[in-house]
């Protein structure tokens, strides 16, 4: 039997699974164990809804089985089972394109963190896995076996009872790594308690050590106490619970930031366990990632991922809605429509909104973490639906202060903002650092004034969309005549007027490079800088330019001169004395202006050429 190969990234998550960390390595008992809780869900779900399935309620379990002769331990399930296909397609591949993966250099957990756990956690304490499954109604049995990275088989099988039997051959003992002690009565019985609590089926053990009148002792207990979690009272339940179940359900490896829990009675009744995760998934800003929270009917799941739930804008929420109201048949397109649906989803929204408020009035670093993580989200939010949302959200971003240097809220902009500030004023760049360099931010940091530094893409989109923050306008350190007075504007005007032959020329020598050259004496110590006039700005020329369909915008940019520079005085003279060599001058000034915008230089021979011409 030809061996297959699993997916190359999935290779690389079995790696860092298998040489993960020791401490973390019980976790995979939960895996295995929600993944049995999913596929009786399966099962459950189609016998309330199709006749042909014949099992009642209590008659499913998952059993734990461990044998310290064979080192194996086995969880065993009678859910829906797997053929053939199934078992390729669920554990020949993580399902994800891989690019994220090579290119990652975070730590191995948060890496593994980022494609959730499951079935693939098995190699962490494993030599060697088998999976042996059955579909429901059929007779065929399939046999799935790996050794880890070097490939899986799957081949025909038999298998009495329909479901799926998980066998681990255990790793060899090592001097701190003691993979037998999962074979332990205690040990077992421990990680149950720990992380399979809630579920919802019963879990027996099968006891490693029997006693010899096993025929005679009653019938075992399960070892869970199978009241979902969601149903037990707040005030019975510790952040410990919280995140223990979060992990297991969610596949994550990480706490949540926060946990949102409450039941609602009246026209609507339900209850809803909401948690915002730490990190983003690998793939959260991609397409390939579905938001949405799980649906229960009365306790029985009826969808994984419902997302008519959840707004775009908090898509990272993970978690659940249960409610009685809800029939099992629903289909998508009712839900669509559904009057009470939209009711919880208005409330979930008010209920994510207030906890991340709670969470940024009181717990600012936490808050700060998750807004590494989440924030573009929120401020793609700011900027769709035509800013719709903007009252939602507007509270919610923050953007790096260049006076504070920390992440501020608008709100905690304005407070700190100068009497004679009108605006609010913002820099785009790649880092704050920067950002603090370009002459434009300069001038206006002079005048005391804070300035926001925006680093991603979408954000002066979103600026533009919100155009205002509690009546201040958001500006543009290069705006045409940002931050200047009344009197300063005056001035230029006037110094403007004085040069007015020589700004002709210059203008005329650079050609459409530029749509206006204009004097300033407010660039301190910089000879120049480029601005743009209009509503479309460099930055966003930039961003543009980079869309598939974008191309060919071009902003209005103006070269703006430092009259008081000795540049600009030489520039003066050689307007009488050497036009030719003026024409090299302003092609420099202008090639500089673009360097220190960080933008291409559209013509680094000619540039070079001009330099040269220079220095001999
Ligand atoms: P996840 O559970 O997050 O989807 P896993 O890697 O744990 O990812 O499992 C992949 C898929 O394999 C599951 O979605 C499920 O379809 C299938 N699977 C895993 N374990 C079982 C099981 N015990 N019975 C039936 N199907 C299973």
């Amino acid at each position: 039997m030809a061996k297959r190969q699993f997916k190359t990234e999935s290779k690389r998550v079995l790696d860092l699974m298998i040489n993960s960390v020791y401490t973390h390595k019980e976790i995979f008992l939960r895996e295995l164990i929600s993944n049995a809780s999913d596929a009786i869900d399966k099962l459950y779900f189609r016998s309330l809804t199709d006749d042909s399935v014949s099992l009642g309620k209590d008659d499913y379990r998952i059993e734990i089985a461990p044998d310290k002769d064979a080192r194996t331990l086995t969880i065993s399930d009678n859910g829906c089972g797997m053929d053939d296909a199934a078992l390729n397609e669920n554990l020949g591949v993580i399902a994800h394109s891989g690019t994220l993966l090579f290119k990652s250099d975070a730590s191995d957990l948060e890496t593994i963190g980022q494609f959730g756990v499951g079935f693939y956690s098995a190699f962490m304490v494993s030599k060697k896995v088998t999976v042996l499954s059955r579909p429901y109604g059929s007779e065929q049995a399939f046999l799935w076996e790996s050794e880890g990275v070097e490939g899986y088989s799957v081949k025909a099988a038999e298998k009495e009872t329909h479901g799926t039997v998980v066998t681990l051959t255990l790793k060899d003992d090592a001097e701190d790594e003691r993979y037998g002690e999962f074979l332990e009565d205690y040990r077992i019985r421990g990680l149950i308690k720990k992380y399979s609590d809630y579920i919802r089926y019963p879990i027996f053990h099968k006891s490693a050590s029997p006693r010899e009148d096993e025929a005679d002792a009653p019938a075992p207990e399960p070892l869970n106490s199978m009241i979902p979690l969601w149903r037990k009272s707040k005030a019975d339940l510790t952040a410990e619970d919280y995140s223990g179940f979060y992990k297991g359900k969610f596949h994550d490896f990480t706490d949540p930031v926060c946990t949102v829990h409450y039941s609602v009675e009246g026209a609507v009744s339900y209850t809803a366990l909401l948690f915002a995760p730490s990190q983003a998934p690998f793939n959260y800003y991609s397409r390939d990632y579905e938001k949405g929270l799980q649906l229960y009917a009365n306790g029985v799941l009826i969808m994984d991922k419902c997302p008519e739930l959840l707004p775009d804008y908090f898509s990272f929420t993970r978690g659940l809605v249960d409610s009685p109201d809800l029939t099992l048949n629903i289909s998508r397109e009712m839900l669509q429509h559904d009057r009470q649906l939209k009711t919880m989803a208005k409330s979930i929204e008010k209920r994510i909104k207030g906890e991340l408020e709670r969470l940024l009035e009181n717990e600012r670093e936490t808050y700060e973490n998750f807004y590494k993580a989440f924030g573009l989200q929120l401020k793609y939010g700011l900027y769709s639906d035509f800013g719709q949302n903007a009252d939602v959200l507007k509270d919610l971003v923050l953007f790096h202060s260049l006076a504070e240097d920390k992440p501020v809220t608008f709100k905690e902009y304005i407070e700190k903002m100068p009497e004679g500030q009108q605006h609010i004023y913002y820099v785009c760049a790649e880092t704050p650092a920067k950002a603090a360099l370009l002459p434009q931010t300069e001038r206006i940091r002079e005048k005391g004034y804070d300035v926001l530094c925006l680093t991603d893409d979408v954000d002066e989109f979103t600026l533009k969309m919100l155009r205002v923050y509690d009546e201040k306008e958001f500006r543009s350190v290069s705006g045409e005549d940002a931050g200047l007075t009344e009197e300063e504007k005056e001035a230029q005007k006037e110094k403007k007027e004085e040069n007015k032959d020589l700004l002709a020329f210059i203008r005329e020598a650079l050609g459409d490079k530029v749509s206006g050259v204009t004097v300033s004496s407010r660039l301190g110590r910089h000879p120049v800088c480029l601005t743009s006039e209009g509503e479309l700005t460099i930055e966003m020329e930039k961003v543009l330019n980079q869309m598939p369909q974008g191309g060919g915008l071009k902003a209005n940019r103006v070269l703006e001169i430092n009259a008081s520079h000795a540049v600009f005085a030489a520039m003066r003279s050689l307007f009488v004395s050497d036009r030719e060599k003026l024409k090299i001058y302003a092609n420099l000034l202008y090639t500089q202006a673009l360097l220190i915008e960080g933008l291409p230089v559209d013509d680094p021979v000619a540039f070079s050429e001009d330099i040269c011409s220079l220095m001999v």
